[in-house]
């Protein structure tokens, strides 16, 4: 028996939405100080990334009070699925006790995302810029909270899938906020690529219904 014509219109991909984005602090904060202003921090970040189209779910950061820091950023990320399990966004997260450490990324092919700043950040952000660059040895423009707030933008688009290439933080983190996240021809071939992987998922499962259509 031949299989049956597949249909003449393919079916319409789902659009492109960027992920949701929560964010995590792990470890002792020495003040309620340090506390406050990271909620500031991520408040105005949160504004700024949802008013490109990036969602963040918790204006308020989920703080995860630690006495032991975790011994590295795959320990930091178990720590925040252990106390938050269900959320498939982007888990950005700060954790005191990794140093200088920032890393953005998609994890195939459970597609865990993530962004992940040490402690050279939790300074920065926390109003002790001094020890950002005393004690990571870091230039002083990459020590202001702007700068590292746009350094936690740049991974949190890596945890979206973008690119060095992508112009804007992407490229360019502690300009933030002069440039967007991504130029708008990046957010564009996104958007293609994303329709390009759904219409191929959409024909191959086409193909098995009608596959099965055939089989007795
Ligand atoms: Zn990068």
């Amino acid at each position: 028996m031949p299989l049956p014509c597949p249909p003449q219109t393919a079916p319409e991909p789902p659009p492109y939405r960027p992920t949701p984005i929560r964010l995590y602090v792990i470890g002792t904060m020495e003040t309620h100080n340090e506390q406050a202003l990271l909620v500031d921090r991520w408040l105005v970040l949160s504004e700024w990334l949802a008013q490109q189209g990036f969602p963040v779910e918790n204006t308020r950061p989920v703080f995860i009070s630690s006495a032991t820091t975790p011994p590295n950023w795959l320990a930091a990320l178990r720590e925040t699925e252990r106390v938050d399990p269900w959320f498939r966004g982007v888990r950005a997260i700060i954790a005191r006790g990794l140093g200088g450490f920032a890393a953005g990324g998609v994890d195939a092919p459970d597609g865990r995302a993530r962004a992940i700043l040490g402690d050279a950040a939790y300074y920065a952000l926390t109003g002790q810029s001094h020890r950002c660059e005393v004690d990571y040895r870091l230039p002083a423009f990459a020590c202001t909270w702007q700068a590292q707030l746009g350094a936690l933008a740049h991974e949190i688009g890596h945890g979206q899938g973008f690119q060095h290439d992508a112009g804007g933080v992407m490229e360019h983190w502690w300009r933030w906020p002069d440039v967007p996240l991504v130029s708008e021809e990046a957010f564009a071939e996104r958007r293609a690529r994303q329709a390009a992987v759904s219409q191929s998922t959409d024909l191959i499962s086409e193909v098995r219904r009608l596959l099965g259509q055939v089989r007795p």
